[in-house]
């Protein structure tokens, strides 16, 4: 399990005991040996298992750095999973001079992607459609090609990204190595491996992963909002996703616990880029303790400590279910799943009947409460200014906590994007700071600001 135990170089092992992994989670063991080695692997392993760092380290380990060419393709379903795969690639290659890391996601200016096209790339983190797109206009080439990555390759199926994918297909070389990442294993992935890969190596570690502890409550209701503010108020949880099955649903879920002061965010697919952004930024930095969103929203993000899930709506099948509940009890921690059915869908959850790790309760033993509100621990400032201006977050820090200024703890997360940053601030501080910035400088630059 230990990661010294791997042909990996003295820069790479730092980086990885720098970001504190201290050994090899199951996928890892399992199957990095075998990428190293150049083989084509086929992976399921549950949500938060590390296989982000298992295809990224075997690509970076296999990348030429001198040679200025595309030779590492990441697709991923989602701009969101595509930013983190992208993140933790940043990570992990920290130690290494000069790798160039490029996204290519919907959503984004095109423009903006040609021109930093022709600038080259290493490695490519895109989703499927953008990635063909580009393809198509020759602005991206990929004879260079050494590893192609599929993550989350069966929610890409799910979304109907197929066709995108057998095309991406003809740009490539057939010499290469393809490593496919799947939550879930059924004929249409293994299909799917036959097509794209050579003599795969199947790599299966969630029968043998433990059990996250997940505490799995099922409540039968007939008014679903008023159940969820009675749980919320019993279990005191800080943050909180509540899934619906679709985007509108989402989005009107939001706005009656708004209504009901709970402070709620939708996220869902028809949200421009940047407001998916202001949402997960809010959520991930306290800024806002319930998130309502749709599966496909929320697929794949990475938010640690999540301490409840909610089944707001039931889901369609039971592999829906597990991805997610997979998201709370995460690294040991005790988490809560809970699913609210009326007794219209009582059909609909026979199956979990059966298993007595399911509880099932009763709704009307709650306790009635008056009053109940959940604010957030922060809010969140935006400062228009960002990494291509050269602001780094000690300069943030330094502009809010100097002369008689906020304290540092105060100031929750700082999350810094190329044009924009965002700043946690502790709720009761926040118009303290916003003048501070508003009247000052940060590194002797005025930038506008203003609340999320
Ligand atoms: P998955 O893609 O399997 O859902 P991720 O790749 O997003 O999971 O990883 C989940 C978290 O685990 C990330 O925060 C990542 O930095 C961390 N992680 C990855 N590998 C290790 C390791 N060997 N030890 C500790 N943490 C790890
Ligand atoms: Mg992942």
């Amino acid at each position: 399990m230990n990661f010294s135990k791997l042909p990996l170089t003295q820069e790479m092992l730092q980086t990885i005991d720098s970001l504190g992994y201290k050994e090899m989670t199951l996928v890892q063991a399992e199957s990095l040996p075998f990428i190293l080695q150049g083989r084509d692997i086929i992976a399921q392993a549950k949500t938060g298992s590390g296989k982000t760092a298992a295809f990224g380290i075997g690509l970076l380990h296999n990348l030429d750095v001198k040679k200025f060419r595309v030779q590492s393709l990441v697709l991923c379903p989602t701009r969101e999973l595509a930013d983190q795969v992208a993140k933790e690639l940043r990570r992990l290659a920290r130690f290494q001079h000069n790798i160039k890391i490029l996204m290519l996601t919907g959503g984004e200016s095109f423009g903006k992607q040609l021109g930093s096209l022709a600038h080259q790339a290493h490695i490519i983190v895109g989703t499927p459609g953008r990635v063909l797109k580009h393809l198509n206009k020759e602005s991206l080439e990929l004879s260079n090609l050494k590893t192609l990555v599929f993550d989350e390759a069966d929610r890409m199926l799910d979304m109907g990204f197929i066709e995108e994918i057998e095309s991406v297909l003809s740009f490539v070389p057939k010499e290469r190595q393809t490593l496919l990442f799947s939550a879930t294993y059924n004929d249409e992935i293994l299909n799917i491996s036959k097509k794209l890969q050579n003599n795969a190596l199947h790599v299966k570690t969630t029968e043998k992963e433990v059990e996250n502890k997940i505490r799995q409550e099922f409540y039968k209701t007939n008014n679903k909002i008023e159940t969820l503010i009675q749980i919320f108020s019993t279990c005191k949880v800080q943050n909180v996703i509540v899934f619906t099955n679709t985007k509108l649903e989402a989005k009107e879920l939001a706005e009656s616990l708004v209504k009901n002061k709970i402070d709620a965010l939708a996220i869902h697919g028809d949200l421009e880029q940047y407001e998916r952004n202001d949402v997960l930024v809010q959520f991930a930095n306290k800024s806002c303790p319930v998130l309502v969103a749709t599966d496909v929203a929320a697929r794949g993000l990475d938010i640690k400590e999540l301490s409840m899930v909610v089944n707001f709506d039931l889901p369609h099948a039971q592999e829906t279910y597990t991805h997610r509940i997979g998201r709370t009890g995460r690294a040991g921690a005790e988490g809560i799943a809970i699913t609210l059915y009326s007794e219209y869908e009582e059909e609909k959850i026979e199956q979990y009947q059966e298993d007595e790790k399911y509880h099932f309760l009763d709704a009307s033993t709650l306790k009635k409460v008056q009053g109940f509100e959940m604010k957030p621990q922060y809010v969140t400032l935006v400062i228009e200014g960002g990494k291509k201006d050269k602001i780094r977050a000690g300069d943030i820090l330094g502009a809010l906590t100097g002369d008689a200024g906020l304290k540092g703890t105060s100031i929750g997360k700082i999350d810094l994007y190329d044009r924009q940053s965002y700043v946690a601030i502790e709720n009761a501080l926040i118009d303290e700071a916003y003048k501070k910035l508003k009247n000052g400088k940060i590194k002797n630059r005025k930038f506008s600001a203003w609340v999320l």
